[in-house]
Formats: C-alpha cells, structure tokens, sequence
C-alpha cells in the first residue's frame, strides 16, 4: 500500500465488472502511437528538449491551479525535471540512437523500479506520472499496445473507438475515463469485453496519480485511490469469487443451444476488432451475426484497401469453418470515424449521415468495400448488412451496386460470387414499415432502438412490441429475424426476446456461455 489515504471518487459505471491495480494516465487526444524511427541524435535531443519544456509549463500552470497534496506533487516533479543529472541516463540514450519516446520510457521505469524496491512509492509514482506528461508532447507521444502494463486501470480524458482498439486491453484489467459516456460505442466495446469502465469521473485528471494504486468498481460506480489494505482484500476476494464463477459457467459452451421446450435458438457471435476472435472456439456458435466492420481497421490514416480488406473478410471466413459470416458494411456517422472516411473535412456537407446513407455518399468507398465482400463470398458463406437503413430505396441502391459489382468482377474473370444481402433493423423508419424492405434477411439494432426510445420517452415495453412485429412480419414471409444488440446478452431479457419471436442472438464472445445457459433454463410463452 502506498502509505497514502484513501479517497473516494464518484463516477457512472459503463462497463459492470471490479478490478484491482495501478492507474495508468494516457496521453489526451492522440491517434494510435506508432514505433518511431529515430532522427539524429541532434533532432532527438532537440524533440525531447520541447517536450519537457511543454510538460515544465504544463505542470507549472496545473501546480498554480491546485492544492495540497497535488500541489506537493506536482512540485516534486517539477523539481525532478528541472534537475540536470536525472536526465543524463536519457541523453545517454539518445547518443546511442533511440527515438527520444523509448529514451524517456526506458530510462524513467527504470529509476522508479528503482525507488519502488527502495520502498518509495511515492517518487515512483512521481517518475510514472512525469514520464507520461513528456511522452504526450513527443511526436510517437501516448502509449503504444506493448507499453500498457500489466495488470494496469487505464486513465484516459476521452477515447475515441479508434483509440480504443489500439490498446492491448487483456494485459489490463479496467478503464476510467474522465469524461465519455456509457452510451458511447467505446463503452459498448468495454461491455463487449467485459473491461470495466467507469465515465464521468466528478474529479479532474491532476488528483489521479501514475502508478499509484487503485479499486475501480463499475458496480458501485467508484474508484478508490490509495485502498487501505482492509479495502484492498475485500475487493481481491470479490474479484476471485467473480472469476471462479466465470470459469464453472464456460461448461455451457459447447453442444447447441435449445429452449427447455425444444426449440432451437440460433447464438451468433458479434465481431468488435480485430481481435475479436482470439481464444473463441468456432464450434461453440452458430457463425457469425455481426462483422462491425467500421473496427476491423484500426490505426491506419488511409481507408484500407481492397486487397486488404478481402484478405480480412476471408480470414473471417476461414475461422468460421463452414457457418455463416455476416459481415457489416462500414457504420459510420456520429462517434463511429474512419481515418480517411468520416469524418472526411470540417466543412463536408454530409456530416450529419450515418451508416448506409454515408456510404451511399461515398460510393467510391462503398463500391470497393462491396468488391471486397463479394470476393471473399466466393470462398463461404458470406453474407452482407447494411446498417442504419431508412427508407427501401437506400436498400435496393446498394443492393444495385453489389450486384453491379459482382458482374464487372466476373466480366474481369475475378472470382466473386452474390452473397445474401440483409439489412439492420435499427431506425424507427424501418420498423415501422417493415414490410416495405426487401431484404434476404433481418437483424435487430437495438443498441440504437434503445437510443431512439430514451430519446423519445418510450419504455422497453414499447421496443419489445416494435421486436414482435419485426418477427412476425419475417416469420410470415420466412426471413430469418436476429438480434444482435446489446440486448441479446442481457439475459433477464432472453425469456422476453424469446417470447417475441427472435429465435436468433448475435452476442459477444465473452457473453456466448451465459446466453446459452440462460436459453436453455427457458421455456418459451407467447
Ligand atoms: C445496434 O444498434 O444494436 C447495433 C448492433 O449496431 P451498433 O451497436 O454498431 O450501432
Ligand atoms: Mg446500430
């Protein structure tokens, strides 16, 4: 323990979960760190020089602004980097031809390993805190997937999705985010990982401290700094207890999943980055049911190419082994970008689309994305969506297009084939006239039907009745209906879905155990 007080901080809980470690500041604002090639001594020694002096001034003008024990401490470092003989480990380093960033690093967790065995924590802390407060002002600034520590509770202002997929997060084991949202798609893809999340921290950065250690529980909604060892071991039990529960409930992955009463439910699997896959048996469900395709790419600063994006949609395939892939164009619009996409210029006159109608403004774009699909549906069982459809003639204008792109492929001899072509079931425009979209199959967006309700006012008696009628309109015509929203893994609502005709959920891969236990406790009254 670090010697120092407890403190409680209030936040909202995004992601449920508890986790036990040391904080982590990343860097603010910055797109995904890339490994830099050094320059020359000189530049670096010239890069490294005005980021001290911006995290000097920094620290300055936040010392100035607070006090106390933050104030002490902002003071310590400043004092550490004004401080001739503590750098010249780093400058060492730069002689020897190291990008200033993994100079900095390097040297800065050597010394604080130093002081931590030393038994001062305190300065640790300080050199954890002062090395991330450089690092954000270099040009290969934030913090790259390798340098997360293990077993770290990431800090960050804001994150972008983007953002959020370049981070390694099975070496930590939760986030705070100073401001966001549990209604952000980066709190989805906390959820989605089981990655506690906790938004809306009611403090500022400077109280949160590099290194120093930490309670995040995302069922109370708090963090705790500093945890009294009393606080510490009561939250390590829970977490075991959790953990051991986790283990004896993945015995329901395998075999298929039927209601109590007989009836088969389809569990899909939903696909969030790329890894999304990683340690998932393809025998334990049915295919998959969302490709968000929108965070296959992460980190790029150009749209991926079609080569590119083939070779993806083909691996996915290839996992797949035989079972469906249905595979989502590109959802982007409101906190959904895409480096080169969306949003493409300040000034565009579309910024307000989202989903298919920006892809119908970019055809370009949309037309390569097809191409890639339609190749890769030659070698499986691909399927197409489209997200966030509103009215039927979006629907059949790319549909037009992936058929016109599959016949110029084959006009070129290259192998490609027509998949099936769905839609998302995820605008009030399409729920209520359902029948007036021609799609080979459907799928409930009730991530954003959820959005639209609270909007609106309306309760979930409400979205559940919008769920029949989807469902009763595709049992009558034999279009298959999914759901592949968060809901789908909510399993106090699988009695409800089930009741209303989905006969299909597309779940992430950490929910699959869950839900198919919970489908076959159930017994299904209409
Ligand atoms: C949904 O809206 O339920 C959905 C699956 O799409 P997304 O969460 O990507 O918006
Ligand atoms: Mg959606």
């Amino acid at each position: 323990m670090s010697g120092r007080s407890e403190q409680i901080i209030q936040a909202e809980a995004a992601s449920e979960g508890l986790a036990y470690g040391m904080l982590h500041l990343l860097g603010g604002g910055h797109g995904s760190a890339k490994a830099r090639v050094a320059g020359t001594p000189d530049k670096e020694r010239k890069l490294l020089r005005r980021a001290i002096e911006a995290a000097l001034a920094e620290l300055t003008r936040t010392a100035g602004e607070m006090a106390g024990k933050t104030a002490a401490m902002l003071q310590r470092e400043i004092a550490l980097l004004s401080e001739a003989s503590f750098m010249t480990p780093v400058w060492q380093a730069l002689d020897g031809g190291e990008p200033a960033e993994s100079a900095l690093s390097d040297a800065l967790d050597l010394l604080a390993e130093d002081r931590r065995s030393d038994g001062d924590a305190a300065q640790a802390e300080d050199l954890a805190d002062l090395r991330d407060r450089v690092l954000k002002h270099l040009p290969g600034g934030g913090l790259d997937r390798q340098t997360l520590p293990e077993g770290a509770i990431v800090v960050a202002e804001e994150l972008t999705p983007m953002r959020f997929l370049d981070l390694d997060w099975r070496r930590c084991r939760g986030a705070v985010l100073i401001g966001g949202s549990a209604r952000s798609h980066v709190a989805m893809l906390a959820r989605a990982r089981g990655l506690p999340l906790l938004v809306n921290l009611r403090t500022g950065r400077a109280a949160l401290t590099a290194g120093a250690e930490a309670v995040l529980d995302a069922e109370a909604g708090r963090l705790i700094l500093h945890p009294t060892p009393a606080t510490a071991t009561a939250y390590q039990e829970c977490i075991a207890d959790h953990g051991r529960k986790q283990a004896a409930s993945l015995a329901a992955l395998s075999g298929l999943a039927f209601t109590a009463d007989g009836t088969r439910i389809s569990v899909m699997l939903n696909v969030d980055g790329p890894a999304g896959l990683e340690g998932t048996d393809p025998a334990h469900c049915d295919g998959i049911g969302l490709v968000r395709s929108e965070f296959l790419f992460p980190g790029g600063e150009t749209p991926p190419d079609e080569e590119r994006q083939y070779r993806v949609y083909r691996g996915l395939l290839l996992w797949a082994g035989g079972s469906p892939v249905t595979l989502r164009t590109f959802d982007l619009g409101g906190d959904k970008p895409l480096a080169g996409l969306y949003p493409e210029d300040p000034n565009d006159p579309t910024p307000a689309l989202r989903g298919l109608a920006l892809s119908l403004a970019r055809p370009e774009a949309f037309k390569l994305q097809l191409r890639a699909l339609a190749r890769a549906a030659y070698h499986g069982p691909l399927r197409v969506m489209v997200p966030m459809v509103r009215r039927p003639a979006e629907l059949e204008r790319a549909r037009a297009l992936l058929r016109a792109e599959v016949e110029a492929l084959a006009a070129k001899g290259v192998k490609a084939a027509l998949p099936p072509f769905g839609m998302m079931v995820e605008t009030p425009e399409a729920t209520q006239s359902i029948a007036d979209f021609e799609a080979d199959f459907l799928s409930l967006g009730t991530n954003d039907l959820e959005r639209q309700a609270a909007a609106s006012g309306q309760d979930e008696a409400t979205l559940l009745d919008l769920i029949k009628v989807v469902c009763a309109h595709g049992a009558r015509h034999g279009i298959e209906v999914g759901l592949c929203g968060e809901m789908a893994a909510r399993l106090k609502a699988i009695p409800a879905l089930l009741a209303a005709g989905v006969r299909l959920l597309s779940v992430p891969p950490r929910a699959l155990a869950g839900v198919k236990a919970e489908v076959r406790g159930c017994r299904i009254v209409s």
